[in-house]
Protein backbone atom coordinates (compact mmCIF):
# COMPACT_ATOMS: atom_id res chain seq x y z
CA UNK A 1 0.00 0.00 0.00
CA UNK A 2 3.00 1.92 0.98
CA UNK A 3 4.56 1.82 -2.24
CA UNK A 4 1.27 1.97 -4.39
CA UNK A 5 0.62 5.65 -2.65
CA UNK A 6 4.19 6.74 -3.39
CA UNK A 7 3.94 5.38 -7.16
CA UNK A 8 0.84 8.29 -7.46
CA UNK A 9 2.86 10.99 -5.86
CA UNK A 10 5.60 9.97 -8.21
CA UNK A 11 3.28 10.23 -11.03
CA UNK A 12 2.17 13.92 -9.78
CA UNK A 13 6.00 15.11 -9.18
CA UNK A 14 6.87 13.59 -12.80
CA UNK A 15 3.84 15.86 -13.93
CA UNK A 16 5.47 19.23 -12.45
CA UNK A 17 8.12 18.54 -15.64
CA UNK A 18 11.91 18.16 -16.12
CA UNK A 19 14.95 20.52 -14.64
CA UNK A 20 15.65 23.14 -16.47
CA UNK A 21 18.17 25.49 -15.63
CA UNK A 22 21.03 28.07 -16.34
CA UNK A 23 23.21 27.23 -19.71
CA UNK A 24 22.52 24.43 -21.51
CA UNK A 25 18.92 23.98 -19.58
CA UNK A 26 20.59 21.15 -17.36
CA UNK A 27 19.93 21.06 -13.69
CA UNK A 28 24.02 20.59 -12.46
CA UNK A 29 23.91 17.93 -9.71
CA UNK A 30 26.49 16.79 -7.31
CA UNK A 31 26.97 13.14 -6.06
CA UNK A 32 27.68 12.55 -2.45
CA UNK A 33 29.18 9.28 -1.27
CA UNK A 34 28.93 8.85 2.53
CA UNK A 35 30.63 6.28 4.94
CA UNK A 36 33.73 5.41 2.71
CA UNK A 37 35.67 3.61 2.17
CA UNK A 38 32.40 0.65 2.68
CA UNK A 39 29.09 1.65 4.11
CA UNK A 40 27.17 -1.08 6.50
CA UNK A 41 30.96 -2.29 6.36
CA UNK A 42 30.41 -5.55 8.43
CA UNK A 43 28.47 -6.84 5.78
CA UNK A 44 31.36 -7.49 3.88
CA UNK A 45 34.26 -8.00 6.22
CA UNK A 46 36.68 -9.95 3.37
CA UNK A 47 38.97 -7.28 1.67
CA UNK A 48 38.12 -9.12 -1.92
CA UNK A 49 34.54 -8.32 -1.62
CA UNK A 50 35.39 -4.28 -0.30
CA UNK A 51 37.20 -4.48 -3.17
CA UNK A 52 34.82 -5.77 -5.43
CA UNK A 53 32.20 -3.22 -4.60
CA UNK A 54 34.48 -0.08 -4.85
CA UNK A 55 35.22 -1.31 -8.26
CA UNK A 56 31.30 -1.37 -9.09
CA UNK A 57 30.84 2.00 -7.62
CA UNK A 58 34.01 3.80 -9.24
CA UNK A 59 33.07 2.22 -12.50
CA UNK A 60 29.59 3.83 -12.28
CA UNK A 61 30.60 7.26 -11.60
CA UNK A 62 33.31 6.57 -14.29
CA UNK A 63 30.49 5.44 -17.16
CA UNK A 64 28.75 8.66 -16.43
CA UNK A 65 31.75 11.15 -16.14
CA UNK A 66 30.56 12.18 -12.44
CA UNK A 67 33.21 13.92 -10.01
CA UNK A 68 32.02 13.01 -6.54
CA UNK A 69 33.06 13.59 -3.43
CA UNK A 70 33.63 10.80 -0.91
CA UNK A 71 32.81 11.35 2.81
CA UNK A 72 35.40 9.03 5.05
CA UNK A 73 34.47 7.74 8.09
CA UNK A 74 37.92 6.82 9.55
CA UNK A 75 37.39 3.93 11.89
CA UNK A 76 35.60 2.18 8.86
CA UNK A 77 38.83 1.38 7.92
CA UNK A 78 39.10 -1.54 9.55
CA UNK A 79 40.51 -4.18 6.79
CA UNK A 80 43.25 -4.76 5.03
CA UNK A 81 43.34 -3.11 2.24
CA UNK A 82 41.14 0.06 2.96
CA UNK A 83 43.40 2.52 2.48
CA UNK A 84 44.13 1.36 -0.55
CA UNK A 85 40.31 1.85 -1.88
CA UNK A 86 40.51 5.67 -0.51
CA UNK A 87 43.42 5.53 -2.95
CA UNK A 88 41.43 4.35 -5.61
CA UNK A 89 39.04 6.90 -5.18
CA UNK A 90 41.52 9.67 -5.42
CA UNK A 91 42.96 8.20 -8.34
CA UNK A 92 39.70 8.28 -10.35
CA UNK A 93 39.63 12.05 -9.28
CA UNK A 94 37.28 12.05 -7.00
CA UNK A 95 37.80 14.25 -3.78
CA UNK A 96 37.62 12.86 0.02
CA UNK A 97 35.81 14.86 2.85
CA UNK A 98 35.73 14.16 6.64
CA UNK A 99 32.93 12.13 8.01
CA UNK A 100 34.14 11.79 11.24
CA UNK A 101 35.68 9.06 13.12
CA UNK A 102 33.56 7.25 14.79
CA UNK A 103 30.11 8.17 13.22
CA UNK A 104 28.50 9.64 16.10
CA UNK A 105 24.94 11.34 16.80
CA UNK A 106 25.65 14.75 17.62
CA UNK A 107 22.42 14.91 19.13
CA UNK A 108 22.96 12.94 21.95
CA UNK A 109 26.57 14.06 22.00
CA UNK A 110 28.45 16.94 24.26
CA UNK A 111 29.67 19.18 21.76
CA UNK A 112 33.02 18.79 23.00
CA UNK A 113 33.68 15.02 23.11
CA UNK A 114 31.91 15.33 19.10
CA UNK A 115 34.76 18.10 18.06
CA UNK A 116 36.77 15.66 19.24
CA UNK A 117 36.00 12.67 17.16
CA UNK A 118 36.13 15.03 14.33
CA UNK A 119 39.27 16.74 14.79
CA UNK A 120 40.80 13.19 15.44
CA UNK A 121 39.49 11.89 11.76
CA UNK A 122 40.57 15.46 10.71
CA UNK A 123 44.39 15.08 11.79
CA UNK A 124 44.47 11.99 9.94
CA UNK A 125 42.75 12.70 7.13
CA UNK A 126 44.44 15.70 5.85
CA UNK A 127 48.31 14.35 6.41
CA UNK A 128 46.80 10.86 4.23
CA UNK A 129 45.24 13.52 1.59
CA UNK A 130 48.10 15.95 1.24
CA UNK A 131 50.51 13.06 0.98
CA UNK A 132 48.72 11.97 -2.33
CA UNK A 133 48.45 15.97 -3.48
CA UNK A 134 44.86 16.43 -2.35
CA UNK A 135 43.67 17.94 0.64
CA UNK A 136 40.70 18.39 2.98
CA UNK A 137 38.02 20.71 2.52
CA UNK A 138 34.91 18.95 3.08
CA UNK A 139 32.97 17.79 6.56
CA UNK A 140 29.61 15.88 6.52
CA UNK A 141 28.09 15.66 9.65
CA UNK A 142 27.04 11.76 9.99
CA UNK A 143 23.10 10.92 10.10
CA UNK A 144 22.89 15.20 8.85
CA UNK A 145 22.92 15.68 12.32
CA UNK A 146 23.93 19.22 13.46
CA UNK A 147 23.02 19.79 16.74
CA UNK A 148 19.65 19.75 19.20
CA UNK A 149 20.79 22.96 20.44
CA UNK A 150 21.23 26.38 19.02
CA UNK A 151 24.90 26.50 21.12
CA UNK A 152 26.01 23.24 19.57
CA UNK A 153 25.23 24.25 16.33
CA UNK A 154 27.41 27.42 16.41
CA UNK A 155 29.97 25.23 18.58
CA UNK A 156 30.41 22.72 15.15
CA UNK A 157 30.45 26.00 12.74
CA UNK A 158 33.36 27.72 14.88
CA UNK A 159 35.24 24.39 14.73
CA UNK A 160 34.88 23.85 11.43
CA UNK A 161 35.47 27.57 10.63
CA UNK A 162 38.67 27.41 12.23
CA UNK A 163 39.81 24.25 11.44
CA UNK A 164 39.54 24.94 7.55
CA UNK A 165 36.41 22.59 6.77
CA UNK A 166 32.99 23.57 5.04
CA UNK A 167 30.02 21.44 6.21
CA UNK A 168 28.89 19.82 2.74
CA UNK A 169 24.89 19.72 3.30
CA UNK A 170 22.83 17.61 1.61
CA UNK A 171 19.56 18.31 -0.59
CA UNK A 172 18.40 15.33 -1.93
CA UNK A 173 17.97 13.25 1.75
CA UNK A 174 16.73 9.99 1.01
CA UNK A 175 17.22 6.43 2.73
CA UNK A 176 19.83 4.12 0.27
CA UNK A 177 21.31 3.41 3.62
CA UNK A 178 18.03 1.32 4.24
CA UNK A 179 18.35 -0.94 1.28
CA UNK A 180 21.48 -2.35 1.92
CA UNK A 181 21.37 -5.08 4.23
CA UNK A 182 18.00 -6.90 2.96
CA UNK A 183 19.57 -6.84 -0.39
CA UNK A 184 22.98 -8.80 0.66
CA UNK A 185 20.64 -10.45 2.72
CA UNK A 186 18.41 -12.14 -0.14
CA UNK A 187 21.16 -12.58 -2.58
CA UNK A 188 22.84 -14.43 0.45
CA UNK A 189 19.32 -16.91 0.61
CA UNK A 190 19.50 -17.37 -3.06
CA UNK A 191 15.81 -15.50 -3.24
CA UNK A 192 16.34 -13.40 -6.38
CA UNK A 193 12.74 -12.58 -6.24
CA UNK A 194 13.15 -10.89 -3.42
CA UNK A 195 16.20 -9.19 -4.41
CA UNK A 196 14.18 -7.92 -7.80
CA UNK A 197 11.25 -6.56 -5.46
CA UNK A 198 14.31 -4.45 -3.08
CA UNK A 199 15.90 -2.99 -6.33
CA UNK A 200 12.44 -1.95 -7.30
CA UNK A 201 11.74 -0.28 -4.57
CA UNK A 202 15.21 1.23 -4.16
CA UNK A 203 14.99 3.08 -7.70
CA UNK A 204 11.51 4.34 -6.18
CA UNK A 205 12.36 5.72 -3.18
CA UNK A 206 15.21 8.00 -4.75
CA UNK A 207 13.34 8.71 -8.23
CA UNK A 208 10.50 10.65 -5.07
CA UNK A 209 13.24 11.36 -3.36
CA UNK A 210 14.97 13.37 -6.29
CA UNK A 211 11.45 14.85 -7.52
CA UNK A 212 10.52 15.63 -4.14
CA UNK A 213 13.75 17.64 -3.18
CA UNK A 214 13.56 19.44 -6.89
CA UNK A 215 10.38 20.85 -6.42
CA UNK A 216 11.39 21.55 -2.81
CA UNK A 217 14.15 23.73 -4.30
CA UNK A 218 11.75 25.34 -6.91
CA UNK A 219 9.42 26.08 -3.93
CA UNK A 220 11.88 27.83 -1.78
CA UNK A 221 13.95 29.55 -4.83
CA UNK A 222 11.59 30.07 -7.73
CA UNK A 223 13.88 28.40 -10.29
CA UNK A 224 15.73 25.10 -10.28
CA UNK A 225 18.68 24.71 -8.04
CA UNK A 226 22.13 22.79 -8.39
CA UNK A 227 21.50 19.88 -6.04
CA UNK A 228 23.08 17.94 -3.75
CA UNK A 229 22.54 13.60 -3.50
CA UNK A 230 23.47 11.65 -0.77
CA UNK A 231 24.56 8.00 -2.08
CA UNK A 232 26.36 5.31 0.48
CA UNK A 233 29.03 3.37 -0.54
CA UNK A 234 27.36 0.21 -0.16
CA UNK A 235 26.73 -3.02 -2.63
CA UNK A 236 23.37 -2.16 -4.11
CA UNK A 237 24.89 0.80 -4.92
CA UNK A 238 27.76 -0.70 -6.87
CA UNK A 239 24.88 -2.81 -9.05
CA UNK A 240 22.09 -0.36 -9.58
CA UNK A 241 24.19 3.40 -9.61
CA UNK A 242 24.67 3.18 -13.06
CA UNK A 243 20.82 2.75 -13.76
CA UNK A 244 20.08 5.49 -11.56
CA UNK A 245 22.55 8.03 -13.01
CA UNK A 246 21.18 7.38 -16.64
CA UNK A 247 17.36 7.91 -14.91
CA UNK A 248 18.95 11.27 -13.43
CA UNK A 249 20.38 12.57 -16.86
CA UNK A 250 16.74 11.67 -18.17
CA UNK A 251 15.43 13.57 -15.65
CA UNK A 252 17.71 16.80 -17.21
CA UNK A 253 20.39 16.75 -14.27
CA UNK A 254 23.76 17.34 -15.36
CA UNK A 255 26.78 15.87 -12.95
CA UNK A 256 28.78 18.63 -11.70
CA UNK A 257 31.83 19.36 -9.36
CA UNK A 258 31.11 20.57 -5.67
CA UNK A 259 32.73 23.97 -6.81
CA UNK A 260 30.31 24.49 -9.11
CA UNK A 261 27.25 23.46 -7.38
CA UNK A 262 28.00 25.16 -3.88
CA UNK A 263 28.83 28.25 -6.09
CA UNK A 264 25.05 28.54 -6.35
CA UNK A 265 23.72 31.67 -4.08
CA UNK A 266 21.62 29.29 -2.18
CA UNK A 267 24.36 27.66 -1.20
CA UNK A 268 25.33 30.65 0.74
CA UNK A 269 22.03 30.90 3.23
CA UNK A 270 22.36 29.62 6.58
CA UNK A 271 20.00 27.38 8.24
CA UNK A 272 18.97 27.95 12.01
CA UNK A 273 17.19 24.80 12.30
CA UNK A 274 18.26 22.60 15.24
CA UNK A 275 16.39 19.44 16.12
CA UNK A 276 16.34 16.26 16.62
CA UNK A 277 17.01 14.40 13.59
CA UNK A 278 19.04 15.41 10.23
CA UNK A 279 17.15 16.55 7.44
CA UNK A 280 17.86 18.32 3.67
CA UNK A 281 19.21 21.69 3.60
CA UNK A 282 15.92 22.79 1.57
CA UNK A 283 14.21 21.24 4.38
CA UNK A 284 15.89 23.64 7.15
CA UNK A 285 15.22 26.51 4.61
CA UNK A 286 11.75 26.38 3.97
CA UNK A 287 11.57 26.08 8.19
CA UNK A 288 13.27 29.03 8.49
CA UNK A 289 11.03 30.76 5.67
CA UNK A 290 7.84 29.57 7.61
CA UNK A 291 9.23 30.73 10.80
CA UNK A 292 9.65 34.20 9.82
CA UNK A 293 6.76 34.19 8.10
CA UNK A 294 5.26 33.20 11.34
CA UNK A 295 7.21 36.08 13.43
CA UNK A 296 6.19 38.71 10.83
CA UNK A 297 2.25 37.57 11.04
CA UNK A 298 2.61 37.80 15.33
CA UNK A 299 4.22 41.26 14.94
CA UNK A 300 1.27 42.72 12.47
CA UNK A 301 -1.49 41.33 14.48
CA UNK A 302 -0.20 42.47 17.91
CA UNK A 303 0.88 45.90 16.12
CA UNK A 304 -2.97 46.22 14.82
CA UNK A 305 -3.96 44.95 18.81
CA UNK A 306 -2.20 48.44 20.16
CA UNK A 307 -3.64 50.29 17.85
CA UNK A 308 -7.23 49.26 18.14
CA UNK A 309 -6.44 49.97 21.54
CA UNK A 310 -4.95 53.08 21.29
CA UNK A 311 -8.47 54.26 19.57
CA UNK A 312 -10.70 53.17 21.64
CA UNK A 313 -11.64 50.54 19.77
CA UNK A 314 -12.20 46.89 22.30
CA UNK A 315 -13.74 45.24 19.61
CA UNK A 316 -10.93 45.72 16.98
CA UNK A 317 -8.48 44.82 19.86
CA UNK A 318 -10.52 41.19 20.64
CA UNK A 319 -11.10 40.52 17.60
CA UNK A 320 -7.45 39.26 17.78
CA UNK A 321 -8.85 36.31 19.71
CA UNK A 322 -9.68 33.20 18.73
CA UNK A 323 -13.60 32.91 19.11
CA UNK A 324 -13.03 30.11 21.75
CA UNK A 325 -10.00 31.58 23.80
CA UNK A 326 -8.79 31.48 26.83
CA UNK A 327 -7.84 34.19 29.35
CA UNK A 328 -6.22 33.59 32.32
CA UNK A 329 -5.69 36.49 34.87
CA UNK A 330 -5.06 36.61 39.02
CA UNK A 331 -8.23 36.10 39.92
CA UNK A 332 -9.32 33.69 37.44
CA UNK A 333 -9.95 32.23 33.52
CA UNK A 334 -12.90 34.03 31.14
CA UNK A 335 -13.35 31.57 28.06
CA UNK A 336 -14.05 32.85 24.55
CA UNK A 337 -13.93 36.26 22.80
CA UNK A 338 -17.26 37.54 23.39
CA UNK A 339 -16.82 36.98 27.36
CA UNK A 340 -13.63 38.70 27.17
CA UNK A 341 -15.12 41.64 25.12
CA UNK A 342 -17.32 41.90 27.66
CA UNK A 343 -14.63 41.80 30.57
CA UNK A 344 -12.84 44.51 29.13
CA UNK A 345 -16.04 46.94 28.38
CA UNK A 346 -16.46 46.34 32.17
CA UNK A 347 -12.94 47.71 33.46
CA UNK A 348 -12.66 49.89 30.78
CA UNK A 349 -15.81 52.06 29.97
CA UNK A 350 -14.51 54.53 28.38
CA UNK A 351 -11.51 55.35 25.67
CA UNK A 352 -9.91 57.70 28.80
CA UNK A 353 -10.31 54.63 30.92
CA UNK A 354 -8.11 52.47 28.64
CA UNK A 355 -5.04 54.94 28.40
CA UNK A 356 -1.89 54.04 26.38
CA UNK A 357 -0.82 50.28 25.84
CA UNK A 358 2.43 49.34 24.70
CA UNK A 359 3.41 45.87 24.26
CA UNK A 360 6.93 44.96 23.83
CA UNK A 361 7.53 41.70 22.50
CA UNK A 362 10.64 40.08 24.78
CA UNK A 363 10.51 36.32 22.88
CA UNK A 364 9.07 34.79 20.35
CA UNK A 365 8.82 31.14 19.55
CA UNK A 366 7.78 28.48 16.99
CA UNK A 367 5.89 25.48 18.36
CA UNK A 368 6.44 22.51 16.12
CA UNK A 369 7.91 19.09 15.75
CA UNK A 370 9.13 16.29 13.48
CA UNK A 371 6.78 15.26 10.65
CA UNK A 372 7.36 11.68 8.11
CA UNK A 373 6.88 11.18 4.89
CA UNK A 374 5.55 8.49 3.20
CA UNK A 375 9.30 6.75 2.54
CA UNK A 376 9.48 7.24 6.87
CA UNK A 377 11.92 10.61 5.79
CA UNK A 378 11.79 12.81 9.31
CA UNK A 379 11.78 16.67 8.31
CA UNK A 380 10.89 19.68 10.22
CA UNK A 381 6.84 19.90 10.78
CA UNK A 382 5.05 22.88 10.38
CA UNK A 383 4.67 25.07 12.55
CA UNK A 384 1.03 24.68 14.26
CA UNK A 385 1.70 27.96 17.45
CA UNK A 386 3.09 30.45 18.51
CA UNK A 387 4.32 31.45 21.95
CA UNK A 388 5.32 35.04 22.39
CA UNK A 389 6.40 36.29 25.66
CA UNK A 390 5.60 40.07 26.13
CA UNK A 391 5.58 43.00 28.40
CA UNK A 392 2.98 45.32 28.51
CA UNK A 393 1.91 48.49 29.61
CA UNK A 394 -0.13 51.40 30.24
CA UNK A 395 0.20 55.12 30.89
CA UNK A 396 -2.46 57.94 30.92
CA UNK A 397 -5.67 55.87 32.64
CA UNK A 398 -8.05 57.93 34.01
CA UNK A 399 -11.41 57.17 35.98
CA UNK A 400 -12.26 54.15 38.10
CA UNK A 401 -11.57 51.06 37.90
CA UNK A 402 -14.61 48.52 36.96
CA UNK A 403 -14.56 47.42 40.68
CA UNK A 404 -15.09 51.16 41.53
CA UNK A 405 -12.45 51.59 42.95
CA UNK A 406 -9.80 54.71 42.13
CA UNK A 407 -7.57 53.97 38.75
CA UNK A 408 -3.91 54.39 38.95
CA UNK A 409 -2.76 56.29 35.91
CA UNK A 410 0.03 53.84 34.49
CA UNK A 411 0.25 49.72 35.33
CA UNK A 412 2.72 47.62 33.81
CA UNK A 413 2.69 43.71 33.52
CA UNK A 414 3.85 40.70 31.64
CA UNK A 415 2.03 38.02 29.36
CA UNK A 416 2.28 35.10 27.72
CA UNK A 417 0.18 34.35 24.41
CA UNK A 418 0.20 31.48 22.47
CA UNK A 419 -1.28 31.77 18.93
CA UNK A 420 -2.86 29.24 16.10
CA UNK A 421 -3.96 29.33 12.79
CA UNK A 422 -8.19 29.50 12.65
CA UNK A 423 -9.73 27.86 10.42
CA UNK A 424 -9.36 30.70 7.87
CA UNK A 425 -5.55 30.31 8.15
CA UNK A 426 -5.50 33.54 10.41
CA UNK A 427 -2.89 33.80 13.13
CA UNK A 428 -4.91 34.57 16.50
CA UNK A 429 -4.68 33.85 20.12
CA UNK A 430 -5.54 30.90 21.87
CA UNK A 431 -4.29 31.53 25.05
CA UNK A 432 -3.75 34.85 26.94
CA UNK A 433 -2.19 34.86 30.55
CA UNK A 434 -1.32 38.75 31.49
CA UNK A 435 -0.49 39.40 35.14
ZN1 LIG B 1 27.29 8.46 7.48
Amino acid sequence: MRWLTILALLLILVAAGPAAAEGDGRCPLLVTVDDLPIAAGSLHPEPAERQRITDGLLAALEKHGIPAVGLVTWNNISREGDLELLEQWLAAGHELGNHSARHLNYNNTPADDYIADIEAARSRLAPFLEARGSGLRFFRYPMLREGDTPGKLEAMRAYLAESGQRNLPVTIDNSDYDFARRWVEAGQDGDEAARRRIVEQYHEMLHFCVLHYRNTARRLFDRDVPQILLLHANAIGAEEWDRLFTWLEGEGFRFATADEVLADPAYAQDHEWVGPRGVSLWDRLLYRNRRAEARQAVAVLIAEQTAAWNRGDLEGFCSGYHQDAVFVSSVGLTRGRDQLLERYRRRYPDPGAMGRLTLEILEVEPLSGMEVSELGNSFPGAIHAMSVAARWSLAGMSGTGGDGGVRPAEASGMTLLVLERDIGGRWCIVHDASF
